[in-house]
């Protein structure tokens, strides 16, 4: 007789992602949409061993298991209403990668930049991330592409890249910020510019105008922007949040 005994699981976090997102608005749905986003993976406790990781820099781009953390207190429904189909039409929550699952676990593949370890704190430097700082990872595995990338699998509605369309333009006062910010990351500008091409507005909102002034969080900055035109956003400045 077969036992099915072990149906809950207890796993620690080892370790936890930095990155230049603060909150869910405006992070790309996917990894990869953005590759100016750079982020780290801090080992902790008995993970934080320079051992696990030994030969992981063979590797290009790594998986990432992680906890939706920021939104797991708000539960799961079996259907859910995914951007991809314009926000309206609701399918089953396994068909989809939306946060809100049974069990609230994300995946993402990531490029794998670096591994330094000083003063005993090991960190993997990665890009393209679409985490939230502060997320726990659970596990990480290397990204395999003769098993992983199955070129001709079927994807059913998410069968395209989502079209970055807008175009992304920089105001005078935006132009003035950018050079003051860039002293410190120069590739300031290119983060918003990748951040905001991917429209982060609602998906209902796709396609429509918006005379919002919508503002978004990157590091310790706010951005300010706005939609001009159908396609085109104006980005209006950025303030430091103090
Ligand atoms: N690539 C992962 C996957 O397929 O499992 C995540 C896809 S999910 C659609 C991506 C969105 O999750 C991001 O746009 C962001 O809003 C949200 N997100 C990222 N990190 C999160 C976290 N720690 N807690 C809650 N939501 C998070």
């Amino acid at each position: 007789e077969t036992t099915h005994d072990a149906q809950s699981f207890k796993f620690d976090a080892i370790g936890v992602i930095e990155s230049p997102y603060q909150e869910k608005f405006a992070i790309p749905r996917q990894p990869n949409l953005v590759s100016a986003a750079k982020g780290k993976v801090v080992l902790l406790g008995d993970a934080n061993n320079h051992e696990l990781v030994r030969d992981i820099e063979q590797f290009s781009h790594l998986w990432l298991l992680f906890v939706f953390h920021g939104t797991q207190e708000q539960g799961w429904k079996p259907l859910v209403r995914p951007p991809r189909l314009g926000g309206n039409v609701k399918t089953g929550v396994l068909a989809t990668r939306s946060t809100f699952r049974p069990n609230p676990i994300g995946m993402s593949v990531v490029k794998l930049d670096k591994v330094t370890t000083e003063k005993k704190q090991t960190i993997l430097h990665i890009s393209g991330l679409d985490l939230l700082n502060g997320t726990p990872i659970i596990d990480i595995k290397p990204y395999v592409p003769y098993s992983d990338a199955i070129i001709d699998a079927d994807a059913g509605f998410a069968q395209e890249q989502p079209d970055a369309a807008l175009s992304v333009v920089f105001s005078e006062q935006m132009q003035a910020d950018l050079i003051k910010y860039q002293q410190r990351d120069s590739e300031l500008g290119l983060l918003i510019e990748q951040v905001l091409k991917q429209d982060p507005r609602p998906a209902y909102k796709r396609g429509k105008t918006d005379d919002k002034v919508y503002g978004m969080s990157l590091y310790d900055l706010n951005i300010q922007w706005q939609l001009i035109t159908l396609d085109t956003v104006l980005v209006l400045n950025i303030t430091q949040v103090t």
